[in-house]
């Protein structure tokens, strides 16, 4: 909030003079005393809409982007398109914590890895109508949506990202409002201010933290599923922590239904809590994915992260965050160094604030 400082001018000092000879009244200077009383009420009126502070915050929250943030960071109440009303449901309930930990793996991604044919439309939609319940409008709408994040030019999908994500029914994770949305590619709300992100990012991040079978990958910021529904089918040991609570439950349910069909959804660990402090009991983790917006590199993130490590973070003051690479490496002298690259060319991004248990995002204003 600005503060605005008021000093008197010397010509404004009130100094005491000597009564001098009355003067007579006349009608031309009550005149000139309405005129200025007048002006000085008008000036009263518009000034305060030219000043900084308030009014300008206020019509920042209203910018269709910047809702979701300020409305999250303010810890509002919510009943934001989901109808959901009541309160944001932050894990502070820290007594309660529940967790879902995979044992009994039935799904093995080295095994899945490289059995979808990815090539051309028709051999990868005739093996998904082969091997799944999903409708074909889905399967054609997911692989143009990954013809169109080609074409960005951005190399934004490689390797085995490209599987992963031509895997993941993006309609399973959207609200059912938004169905028609699903291969859009766009943010959608999953309410609680919370957003299964854009494809094109979600593509990105998974292409640039490069899961190879067998990593032990972290995410913070499970909202949807999504991020770690297409994480499962590169390795058996996702981890991803929510704090939002019911958000938590939402999504912990629908990985269960899921599982029958896309088991690697069982191989996800899921907690609620606040993803700040990691998860130590499961640390140190090969990769560590960030969804959600923060100013600076948590050092508890830093610490978990293995020498040789990659973690993918929005990183960036509220409302605007470049997708940085960050590589924990360790030198000759065995001093960890910690690296940072911007993979996204410049282009910013903007995520829904992390947050702690209070509400309040850990980024400085
Ligand atoms: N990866 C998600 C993106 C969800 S948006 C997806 O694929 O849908 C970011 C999520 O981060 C929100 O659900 C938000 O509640 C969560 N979040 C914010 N602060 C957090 C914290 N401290 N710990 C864990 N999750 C957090």
């Amino acid at each position: 909030m600005e503060t605005t400082e008021v000093r008197l001018s010397k010509s404004s000092r009130v100094e005491y003079k000597e009564p001098q000879k009355i003067k007579t009244i006349r009608i031309r200077d009550i005149f000139l005393v309405g005129i200025g009383v007048l002006a000085g009420i008008l000036i009263g009126l518009l000034l305060p809409s030219r000043l900084p502070g308030a009014r300008i915050a206020l019509s920042d929250t209203l910018l269709a982007d910047g809702e979701i943030a300020l409305e999250a960071i303010n810890n509002k109440i919510l009943e934001w398109e989901s109808g959901y009303s009541g309160s944001t449901g932050l894990a502070a309930l820290s007594n309660r914590s529940p967790e879902y930990i995979a044992t009994n793996r039935t799904f093995d991604a080295a095994q899945a890895l490289g059995t979808l044919p990815t090539g051309d439309q028709e051999s990868f939609v005739s093996s998904l109508l082969e091997n799944t319940s999903e409708p074909e409008e889905y399967i054609r709408a997911r692989w143009r949506l990954y013809k169109i994040i080609v074409g960005y030019g951005l190399n934004e999908i490689q390797g085995l990202a490209v599987e992963a994500f031509l895997r993941t029914p993006r309609q399973l994770f959207v609200r059912e409002k938004n169905l028609a949305r699903a291969y859009h590619d766009t943010w959608l709300s999953i309410g609680y201010g919370a957003t299964i992100t854009d494809p094109d990012v979600v593509a990105m991040m998974t292409t640039t933290l490069d899961v190879k079978p067998g990593m032990k990958v972290l995410e913070i910021g499970t909202g949807s599923g999504y991020q770690s529904a297409i994480l499962s089918n590169l390795t058996n040991e996702v981890y991803s922590i929510e704090i939002i609570e019911p958000l938590y439950y939402e999504t912990n349910e629908l990985y269960k239904e899921l599982a029958a069909e896309y088991p690697s959804y069982n191989n996800i660990s899921r907690k609620l809590g606040d993803g700040y402090y990691g998860w130590i009991k499961y640390a140190p983790f090969d990769r560590i994915i960030v969804t959600c917006a923060i100013d600076h590199l948590p050092p508890p993130l830093q610490q978990q992260l293995s020498p040789g490590g990659i973690m993918v973070v929005p990183l960036g003051r509220p409302g605007r965050q470049y997708i940085m690479e960050v590589k924990k490496t360790v030198d000759e002298e065995g001093n960890i160094v910690i690296t940072r690259r911007d993979v996204y060319n410049g282009l910013s991004v903007k995520f829904i604030p992390f947050r702690n248990e209070s509400g309040t995002s850990y980024s400085s204003k």
